[in-house]
């Protein structure tokens, strides 16, 4: 079935739940109004229905490949990214002096996840390039903005982010590549970067690389990490294509997934490249760019699921087996009470996931907007759960897709496993999940659980609203809140290793109770719809999972090392 882009639900997500409503109401985002959101849902919808979908197939089928070190991309892929270029669909957010929308992050976020369910491997490459003209905004000369944002914003040129090196993965500060000062303004770049996503590409304009890279003599560690720019062509002072510069793609890696996304092994040779930001500023002005792509990576893991429930609940409401014991039924394998209960799971999980990350999105821009400290500690502590939720949910319900087909699943033709194959490293990249568990329950709780304790105020007061109304979800929600504080107050006092032991567990199950949330403020603007059932199945079903991953949290790190390495081996 094709992708059909969920503009209905978010834009009820919006009016109703996630109040975009007080983004709207800052100076910075009073363009924003109902209308444009709406027009720009719907154009966005068309844009990723009409023109992306169609490449999702072509991408896996046909993958990227390297030839005499140029990058051959997919079929249709560069018409397709000159659709998303055109469309201005790049520079949504970015700042409008340099040719950008100024929208807010919440409006890119949706477009994203959508752009992602229907062509997670291409999408790849306008959200590398959206995370470069962030990183650029804030930390970049005014003469490298002045010659690179328009032309990355327009399209032209594509931006990549280069972090990983083999010895240095989730370990950034253990990187090697070396950058020397030329003593003219530039930077000589050497070292080899793995991994990294839309390398190269021939779409036909510049690629500009920010490369993590180490002065002489800089401390060991993050701190001693400086970040550049390097571009594939050293740009002439026109902006046109100049030089070469002397860097190259040495080899393309063989994916499970997203095989229509060059992943690249890059050598850099001296390669000329600028500062951005101050010497050994370059983990914040990466962390810039890493925390704008993590809220995207979380919208990836959404708009797969999405796309897998789409497809799975159009088979189930054509395949016949069985007798069909609802009376009245479809005659399909859609009124088995087991399919019932997979479908309802992946879709009331999408919605959860959805709302967590808009949440996040939307405190994004509220500190955006007003600069105040409070939304952005809200927006830091959301992203590692909308990043981590979202791909676990894009696992989970991409999963529950192939179950729904069947034996039909595992068979490729139907593209089911497709979705599974495609949303697997979007809990790998960007920070692994459980990379992101430890920065909630470590540097998200320095404050020593504050933000987590005004977040559960925040949940138990809408829950208190709803009692009226909904006494037995909001009962359920409330009850979930108060095992969440206990477990967050033993958090705070733990010790580092005990706390990182259940920090998976622990972000799962507050992603569980938020999820209760957002499922309850829908139940209350749906009162008797579709949305109020689905908030009952979600809050009576899969929220008292909360109460399994808080035990398996709070259990400490002894359990965890019981056997020894020789033991686990045995
Ligand atoms: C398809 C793809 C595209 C990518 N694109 C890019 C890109 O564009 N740019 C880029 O720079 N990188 C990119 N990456 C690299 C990606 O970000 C890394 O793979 C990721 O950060 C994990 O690093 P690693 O693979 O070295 O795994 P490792 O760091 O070796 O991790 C292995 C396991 O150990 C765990 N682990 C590691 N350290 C700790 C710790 N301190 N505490 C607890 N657990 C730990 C991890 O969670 C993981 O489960 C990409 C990777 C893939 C697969």
């Amino acid at each position: 079935m094709p992708y059909r882009a969920p503009v209905e639900d978010f834009a009820f997500l919006f009016d109703h739940v996630v109040g975009l409503d007080a983004v709207r109401q800052t100076d910075r985002f009073e363009d924003a109004s109902e209308d444009v959101t709406r027009a720009i849902l719907e154009e966005a919808g068309k844009m990723t229905n009409d023109v992306l979908a169609p490449l999702q197939r072509a991408g896996d089928l046909t993958p990227a490949k390297l030839e005499n070190g140029v990058v051959r991309t997919s079929p249709g892929f560069a018409d397709g990214f000159k659709a998303v270029a055109e469309g201005g669909w790049i520079g949504m957010s970015a700042d409008p002096e340099f040719g950008g929308m100024g929208l807010p992050m919440t409006l890119t976020t949706a477009v994203n996840e959508m752009m992602s369910g229907a062509c997670l491997s291409l999408q790849l490459a306008p959200l590398m390039s959206q995370g470069q003209i962030e990183a650029l905004e804030h930390h970049a000369s005014d003469a490298i903005k002045e010659l690179y944002l328009p032309k990355l914003i327009s399209g032209e040129w594509t931006g990549t982010m280069n972090l990983t090196e083999p010895q240095a993965g989730s370990d950034v500060g253990a990187l090697a590549t070396k950058a020397e000062d030329n003593g003219d303004g530039t930077y000589a770049i050497s070292g080899q970067k793995v991994y990294i996503t839309w390398g190269d590409n021939d779409f036909g304009g510049n690629i500009c690389h920010l490369v993590l890279a180490r002065l002489p003599g800089a401390p060991a560690g993050t701190k001693g990490i400086s970040l550049f720019l390097v571009p594939k062509y050293l740009p002439n002072d026109d902006g046109s294509l100049g030089n070469a510069n002397s860097l190259k793609v040495v080899s393309l890696e063989h994916k499970l997934g997203i095989h229509g996304s060059p992943t690249c092994v890059m050598q850099y040779d001296k390669a000329t490249g600028w500062l951005v930001g101050p010497e050994q500023g370059g983990m914040a002005a990466m962390f810039t760019m890493m925390n704008n792509a993590r809220l995207g990576v979380g919208g990836q893991g959404i708009g797969i699921a999405e796309a897998a429930y789409q497809h799975a609940l159009a088979y189930a409401l054509d395949r016949k087996q069985g007798k069909t014991p609802v009376e009245g039924g479809t005659g399909t394998i859609v009124d088995h009470a087991d399919v019932r209960r997979m479908l309802m799971e992946m879709k009331a999980d999408v919605y959860a996931s959805r709302a967590i990350m808009l949440a996040c999105a939307g405190a994004i821009d509220m500190g955006t907007a007003t600069g105040d400290a409070e939304w952005k500690t809200r927006a830091a502590f959301l992203t590692p759960i909308a990043k981590a939720f979202g791909t676990e949910t894009g696992i989970r319900v991409s999963e529950q897709g192939v179950q729904v087909h069947g034996g039909m699943g595992f068979i490729e033709e139907t593209g089911a496993a497709q979705f599974y194959r495609d949303v697997r490293v979007t809990a790998i990249y960007e920070g692994t999940n459980g990379i992101q568990a430890m920065d909630l329950v470590a540097r998200k709780m320095m404050d020593g659980g504050e933000m987590a304790h005004r977040l559960i105020d925040e949940i138990e007061e809408q829950a208190e609203r709803a009692r009226p109304t909904h006494p037995n979800m909001a009962e359920a929600v409330w009850q979930a809140c108060e095992t969440l504080r206990e477990a967050t107050e033993w958090l705070v006092d733990a010790d580092m290793q005990d706390r990182f032991a259940g920090a998976v567990p622990y972000l799962m199950a507050f992603a569980r109770v938020l999820g209760g949330h957002y499922h309850l403020a829908a139940a209350l603007a749906d009162k008797g719809g579709a949305r109020e059932k689905l908030a009952r199945f979600y809050i009576k079903r899969m929220l008292p999972q909360h109460a399994a991953y808080l035990t398996h949290a709070r259990e400490g790190a002894a359990g965890a090392f019981a056997l020894t390495a020789e033991e686990l081996a045995s």
